[in-house]
């Protein structure tokens, strides 16, 4: 018999609205992750370890978690009461900052500034926060990425680097560890939120970082693949950009074959393309759920376009809540992180695939439900003003997603609304991530 909770996730599925997060992993120990044929993380129903038992809300829990089903906007008012200032791309920020890590190493090996990195760092072996929670290649197979725990500077320097391919950081207990601190994508932190809300609990310290959305696993391949690396040439370890900024892709394999090339190239050939369905209509790439974003302040040319020529990394640091702006003051103060203050202008000013991808959403939304297609619900994000001022290109966008869609639907078959059991065949669900 299906339970309430499979029939809540057969939705999301039959949507394509699935993120890949985890967090319906959390609320019943039956569902695992697995990548799915086309190469993305999807739960699963396998059989529950002895003992384990279904939480006995995690129906409802699912609802108020799952960002395949709603995602709300960051906090009007902080925990005092107190209105915390919007804007109108990038969220609820109490203070900004142009920061890098002020640990050359750090910096070098980060994704832009390795602000992430010097923090998650600091609070693991300074401050005796525990666990914190990352992700990184998975050492027995560095095209995969996985969650891992942070205990070290030097852990956190092993788990630097944006990973452009799925990982479910939210499935592991670090997602609903209080004493903790937690590093996910936009909708991994909403489903932590969710998670601590629909329990009472109290979220980890939450970090984030603008994100254009998760590539398919098949990216990764294809990538290599175009550099002429074998598919099954044993790697010992892959990059995706990082160790320079923006760095480059790079991989490695026992021998000491190497093969490499620019962020550039990577992303804009490949993985850029290959983005699931439910990140082209994220209302937030910019992690408003969290209590400190960072994201790439780029150089830009004459249009406001990123140059991706290499640098000195660079991140946007945004403090959202008092507890994330009290983190960083803390880490400012202890030599951890350099920071100047920024104008948020500025950094939406470089960062035009936020700001194009929000004022049009309101256009992509309707014209994927006019062309049958059930979207997540998002409150509070203010996609109807923001289309409002640029209407010809939500319209436009709207037309576009709609002609997509109901293009994509002659002669396929509807997906049907339950969760896919683990077979153990790696055929069928594209194997373990
Ligand atoms: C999928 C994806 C999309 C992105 N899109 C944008 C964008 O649109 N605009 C932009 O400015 N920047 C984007 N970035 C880059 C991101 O903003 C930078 O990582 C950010 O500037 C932080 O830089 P940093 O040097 O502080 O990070 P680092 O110090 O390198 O730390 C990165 C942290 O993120 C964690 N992490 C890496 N990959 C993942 C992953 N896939 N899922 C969960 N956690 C992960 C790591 O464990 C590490 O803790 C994206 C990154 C990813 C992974
Ligand atoms: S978006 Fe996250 S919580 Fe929702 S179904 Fe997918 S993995 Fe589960």
């Amino acid at each position: 018999m299906t339970s309430a909770l499979d029939a809540e996730v057969g939705r999301v599925l039959a949507a394509d609205a699935c993120s890949g997060c985890g967090a319906c992993t959390r609320l019943d120990p039956g569902l695992s992750m697995r990548l799915d044929d086309a190469g993305f993380l999807r739960p699963v129903r396998g059989a529950a370890p002895a003992g384990a038992a279904q939480d006995a809300d995690a129906a409802a829990r699912f609802r108020g978690v799952c960002p395949g089903v709603r995602v709300d906007a960051g906090p009007a008012v902080d925990a005092g009461g107190h209105a915390v200032p919007r804007h109108p791309t990038l969220g609820p920020v109490l203070r900004a900052w142009r920061a890098w890590a002020a640990d050359d190493a750090v910096r070098w090996s980060g994704s832009s500034g390795g602000v992430l990195t010097a923090l998650a760092g600091w609070l693991a072996e300074t401050e005796g926060v525990a666990p914190v929670t990352g992700c990184a290649a998975d050492p027995a197979e560095p095209r995969r990425t996985v969650s891992v725990t942070i205990t070290t500077r030097a852990e956190a320097l092993a788990a630097s680097g944006s990973r452009y391919a799925p990982v479910a950081a939210a499935a592991g207990p670090g997602a609903e560890a209080a004493s903790g601190a937690f590093v996910g994508k936009p909708c991994e932190a909403s489903a932590v939120r969710g998670l601590a809300a629909t329990s009472g609990a109290v979220a980890p310290l939450v970090l984030s970082f603008f994100c254009a959305g998760t590539p398919s696993q098949h990216a990764t391949d294809a990538v290599l693949a175009s550099l002429g690396a074998p598919s099954d040439a044993p790697l010992v370890r892959l990059r995706y950009r990082g160790e320079g900024w923006p760095g480059s892709f790079a991989a490695e394999d026992a021998a000491g074959h190497a093969w490499a090339t620019s962020y550039d190239e990577s992303w804009g050939a490949h993985l850029g393309k290959a983005v699931q369905w439910r990140c082209k209509i994220c209302p937030d790439g910019v992690g408003e759920s969290s209590d400190v974003t960072a994201g790439d302040l780029w150089r830009t040319d004459e249009r406001g376009y990123p140059t991706f020529t290499e640098g000195d990394g660079t991140s946007a640091l945004l403090a959202r809540t008092p507890r994330g702006l009290d983190a960083v003051l803390r880490a400012i103060e202890a030599g951890v992180i350099v920071a100047e203050p920024v104008e948020l202008d500025e950094v939406a000013a470089v960062q035009p695939l936020q700001r194009a991808r929000r004022a049009t959403l309101a256009g992509r939304l309707l014209g994927a439900r006019l062309a049958g297609r059930p979207v997540p619900r998002y409150r509070g994000f203010g996609l109807v003003r923001l289309a409002l001022a640029q209407p010809r290109a939500a319209v436009r966008a709207g037309r576009g997603t709609y002609r997509r869609l109901r293009s994509a639907r002659t002669g396929t078959t509807a997906a049907a609304s339950a969760v896919p059991v683990a077979t153990g065949d790696p055929g069928a669900t594209g194997g373990a991530p």
